[in-house]
């Protein structure tokens, strides 16, 4: 018979996240133990994303927990997921959380689950893993070395994120160290080469230097070399796109491209640099570019982050277009876990590969490694240094440490 318990306290509260932006935590209570989640925010969004916070910000989302949803959490079972994900959706009364907040919800409903893992005594990731029905697995490290675009100033790169992976760690120690050692090797190359460079970085601890996207990726590979890594892009394409003039505006290099040309200059990127990973290439709304790109390269990780916005319908859409081999999952972008979980087994139905990720504004909550192992993610992308970044890092090494037995390294050749 399964045992019941009940939520017997909740409070939100304002909290900075890791770019000094006001952000929310929830913490929920039961007779035995408390459970507290932070939500991240992102500076990149997608446009079908859940709206993060209600009109006036933070501090409304926490009147609105007191006044209207803090009465429907307590006495209410956490281990019911699904139906705590309903009250949320109902309370909020839109399809996208544009009332009480994409954030709080999400914050809620993670919470919920923490608690449940605790008060049933189940490791978290083995509990979201046991909601999901998805085999669990350890998840590469997929980090941002350099950064640009909407994550730092102008004069650094357009294209918003060069990541790095480690293509076959023997370890888990070794899958984060390799990263690590890219970024420190980075750091020299670039102090030595680029002028009046002097170190500065992005949002999520990637380098910023004030260099085009080819060059920044010639440094990127230069480190990289003799390691086994994979190298990767988010190129954060709808930040880039003009609608009214249908062109991909390269701002700090005064470039526009049409899709014709941005589809050229993609091409061009993956087969000089010999990249495995192309998150975000064209606009939100695209999805035929996508699938040429994918026709174009047949083993390429084609990830779809603002085209999907973790969310099951427009997952199934790029499956069924064969648009993406892999997405994003950013649990906030959708608002809650039932939904997350949804999209993730959906990826799961179509042989898509599940990249967990965190947001460019972070907090040290380490949540999302859980999420990463339990919803048999390929890779967790947190960033590879920061406080906020080797938080979710570290708690992998913990849960590894703890479990590694349950718990296969899938290997991702390099292209
Ligand atoms: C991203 O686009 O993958 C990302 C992490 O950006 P943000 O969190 O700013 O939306
Ligand atoms: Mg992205």
């Amino acid at each position: 018979m399964n045992q019941s318990f009940e939520i017997t306290d909740a409070d939100a509260s304002l909290i900075f996240d890791s770019r000094g932006s006001e952000t929310i935590e929830v913490e929920l209570w039961s007779e035995k133990t408390s459970a507290r989640v932070a939500a991240p925010s992102g500076k990149s969004r997608g446009s079908n994303e859940a709206v993060p916070f209600p009109p006036r910000g933070v501090v409304e989302a926490v009147e609105l927990f007191e006044r209207e949803l803090k009465r429907r959490l307590v006495g209410f079972d956490p281990v019911d997921q699904r139906g705590l994900d309903m009250v949320l959706k109902e309370v909020d009364g839109t399809s996208n959380f544009s009332r009480i907040g994409g954030n709080l919800s999400y914050a809620v409903s993670a919470a919920a689950a923490l608690l449940a893992a605790k008060l049933t005594d189940t490791p978290l990731w083995k509990y979201i893993s046991n909601l999901s029905g998805i085999k669990p697995s350890f998840p590469l490290p997929l980090g941002n070395v350099l950064g640009g675009g909407a994550h730092a100033a102008e004069g650094a790169p357009d294209i918003q994120e060069f990541l790095v992976f480690p293509a076959k760690p023997s370890t888990a120690e070794d899958a984060f160290r390799t990263n690590i050692e890219v970024h420190r090797r980075l750091g020299r190359v670039l102090i030595q080469s680029v002028g009046g460079y002097g170190g500065g970085k992005s949002d999520e601890g990637g380098y910023a230097p004030p260099i085009e996207d080819k060059t920044a990726l010639k440094y990127v590979a230069e480190a990289a070399r003799g390691l086994d890594v994979g190298l990767g892009l988010d190129v954060a394409a709808s930040t880039l796109y003009n609608p009214q003039t249908k062109t991909y505006v390269y701002r700090n290099r005064g470039v526009q491209r049409t899709t014709r040309e941005q589809f050229n200059f993609i091409q061009e990127l993956v087969e000089s640099y010999k990249l495995s990973y192309v998150e975000d290439p064209f606009e939100e709304t695209d999805f035929e570019s996508y699938s040429e790109l994918c026709r174009a390269f047949p083993s390429l990780l084609v990830c779809g982050d603002d085209l999907v916005v973790t969310r099951k319908e427009l997952v199934r859409k790029a499956a069924e277009r064969r648009s993406v081999r892999a997405v994003i999952l950013k649990p906030n972008q959708v608002g809650c876990i039932t939904d997350t979980v949804e999209a993730a087994v959906e990826a799961e139905r179509h042989g898509i590969v599940r990249v967990v990720s965190h947001r460019s504004g972070e907090t040290c909550d380490a949540f999302l490694s859980h999420l990463a192992v339990g919803l048999g993610g390929r890779f967790i992308k947190a960033g590879v240094v920061g406080g906020e970044r080797v938080a979710k890092a570290n708690e992998i090494l913990r849960i590894w440490r703890k479990h590694r037995s349950e718990l296969a390294i899938k290997e991702v050749a390099s292209a």
